[in-house]
Parts: C-alpha cells; sequence; structure tokens
C-alpha cells in the first residue's frame, strides 16, 4: 500500500493527538485517524456537537442511520443517553434491532414529542421521499432548544 496522505493533528473523536492517514484519494471515507479509525465526517460531528453543545456528552442524542462502526466506541460512549436507529420498511416501526438501536422512517418516527436535545443525521436526506415531513418530526421530537446536525453529499 502506498500512503497517499498524512498528517499529524488531533482527533476530536478519541480526543487524542494523532495521525491521520490515507491510502487512496477518496479521503471523505480513507482519511483515517490511526488510534480511533474515525472518518473526516465523523470527526467533523463531534466537532460541531463540541461547538454547538459543550454539553452534548449529557444530553439525549438520536442518530438516524449512524454510520460509526466501531468509532462509536470513541466517539459516543460518553454520551449519556444516545438511541440510534435504521429504516427497514419490511419491519415494525419501532422495533428494536439491538441494545439501542430502533427501527425508524424518519418520516413517521416512533419516538414522543420533545425527547431529544440533539438529532444528528449523516446521508439519510437525500434517501427520504418527504423530506419536509421528516423535517417536522425531527421538530416534534427535539426539546425546546434542541438542535439537528446534518450531513449530506
Ligand atoms: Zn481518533
Amino acid at each position: 500500500m502506498v500512503i497517499k496522505r498524512i498528517k499529524a493533528g488531533y482527533c476530536p473523536v478519541c480526543q487524542k493527538k494523532t495521525v491521520f492517514i490515507s491510502f487512496d484519494c477518496w479521503l471523505r471515507e480513507s482519511y483515517k485517524c490511526i488510534i480511533c479509525r474515525s472518518k473526516p465526517r465523523q470527526r467533523a460531528i463531534i466537532k460541531v456537537l463540541d461547538d454547538t453543545f459543550p454539553d452534548w456528552r449529557n444530553r439525549k442524542i438520536y442518530e438516524s442511520s449512524s454510520d460509526w462502526g466501531k468509532g462509536r466506541k470513541f466517539a459516543l460512549k460518553h454520551c449519556q443517553d444516545y438511541q440510534y436507529s435504521y429504516f427497514y420498511e419490511e419491519k415494525k416501526p419501532g422495533a428494536i434491532l439491538n441494545d439501542s438501536c430502533t427501527n425508524q422512517n424518519l418520516e413517521q418516527l416512533t419516538f414522543a414529542d420533545e425527547s431529544f436535545d440533539v438529532v444528528i443525521t449523516q446521508d439519510v436526506f437525500e434517501h427520504i421521499n418527504d423530506p419536509f415531513r421528516a423535517f417536522r418530526e425531527i421538530e416534534r421530537v427535539l426539546k425546546p432548544g434542541g438542535g439537528i446536525s446534518l450531513q449530506y453529499r
């Protein structure tokens, strides 16, 4: 393997000085922290949370279609109340998929009103049939003063 890019820096996900390294030119997916293997967009989410909700670790966070994989143990392990979901049309809305993961359609969430302080999505809205309905649902489940972090291509 040939190293395409390497640079020392600070990783907001594992909160350590580290080295970022990429073995190909697709930096968005491959420019990873050597400690926690986070991707640039994952580091961006934590940076936005740190900047917008400095106390996010004590907040109630919901993430649609999580993309963290093994990085979750670094990034969100300190969050007191983190839930995430995926959407499977053939499964019952709200069905429990594993310990903190449920089946959720962003256009028709099963959560109670004002359930979360922060809602996170990564590469989700381009797949939604009615994004306005999804935004209304997110507004419904956000507590007053809550926020949404969106990333899309
Ligand atoms: Zn890291």
